[in-house]
């Protein structure tokens, strides 16, 4: 069974449902990608099946719950995305429905659904669910993760329990990593970067495109900070026009921006960026209003991305925009 760290009220409001037996049927644990949201749906899957939770715990030990673990439990259904996008068609809606309405093969007696990163989820495809979600079999659980609630409709909303998962405290992420393996250095370089979020530096320990992007991401300050405009191009350019990898340079110099508006007002503050020495530098250059603006530039062009504009076309105007703000 994975551990989980941190979340301790989010742990005790499922683990209560389950001691009170009233576990409810539609389950959305929304929060930062990395933060361990499918960890948490694993735990309540496992929760909703084992055969002896102790105190709201799931044991670990039995067979559903080491099922669950493997990922291979045949009441566990983790529904499959399609197209390009990986987005939830309105046919898988429908299978499932229609799956829903078949009856449990085990102790338990019930089955669980899991929506995972659900993103953009059709509005066609959340209609059709929806009857489901309103008058679910007892016996079925569904349970929705995605980063934001705002990605479904207000009706599916209303009707799913809606819960945060949140990112840990350093020590806390400390400890994670240290008990995955990872050396002190290490473990100081990715909280660095990603704080308190255990997934993310994981991720920035073992893969090198994010680390690439941090740097990236550092080297786009440091122009922004020495106001060369033909440098911030140069960097944007070397980014490439992969979309996901710019959406991901754009969010993380976002954050970079926020942090330096942050700063500003008070320099031991909480930072949610991949670098506290830039951020403060670039406090230095820019004002907070300047740094909202900047905030608004990335945010559009960030939504250019997603609609298939050119991404050099998007970048080159980026570029000239922000050298607007810090140099006008
Ligand atoms: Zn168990």
């Amino acid at each position: 069974m994975k551990k989980i760290y941190g979340n301790k009220q989010l742990l005790s409001v499922l683990e209560g449902m389950i001691v009170n037996d009233r576990p409810v049927n539609s389950l959305m644990l929304y929060g930062d990608k990395g933060c361990g949201k499918k960890t948490v749906a694993d735990y309540y899957t496992m929760q909703l099946l084992c055969s002896s939770p102790e105190n709201g715990r799931p044991c670990g030990k039995c067979n559903a719950c080491r099922n669950v673990a493997a990922g291979n439990h045949p009441d566990v259904t983790y529904v499959e995305t399609s197209g390009k996008l990986g987005g939830y068609s309105v046919e898988t809606a429908r299978n499932i429905i229609a799956d829903a309405f078949i009856k449990p093969n085990n102790d338990s007696g019930r089955k669980v659904y899991q929506f995972r990163d659900c993103h953009n989820m059709d509005p066609r495809t959340q209609n059709t669910l929806l009857k489901l979600i309103e008058e679910p079999p007892e016996y079925a659980h569904f349970i929705f993760t995605a980063e934001s609630k705002y990605e479904f409709l207000p009706t599916i909303i209303s009707r799913c329990m809606c819960l945060g998962v949140s990112p840990c405290t350093i020590d806390e992420t400390a400890q994670a990593l240290e008990e995955a393996g990872y050396t002190p250095e290490q473990i100081t370089s990715a909280t660095n970067s990603f704080h308190g979020n255990i997934g993310l530096c994981i991720q920035y320990l073992s893969d090198q495109q994010l680390r690439d992007a941090v740097d990236l991401t550092k080297k786009l300050s440091d122009s922004i900070i020495r106001k060369d405009e033909y440098g911030l191009n140069a960097v944007f350019m070397s980014a490439g026009t992969d979309r996901s990898r710019i959406k991901r340079i754009l969010s993380m110099t976002d954050k970079l921006v926020r942090d330096a508006a942050v700063l500003a007002e008070d320099k031991d503050a909480a930072i949610i960026g991949c670098s506290r020495r830039e951020a403060a530098s670039l406090s230095e250059i820019i004002t907070p209003i300047q740094a909202g603006r900047i905030h608004d530039l990335l945010e559009k062009a960030w939504g250019s991305v997603e609609s298939n504009v050119s991404i050099p076309l998007i970048l080159t105007a980026l570029c000239g925009e922000i050298m607007d703000i810090v140099i006008g």
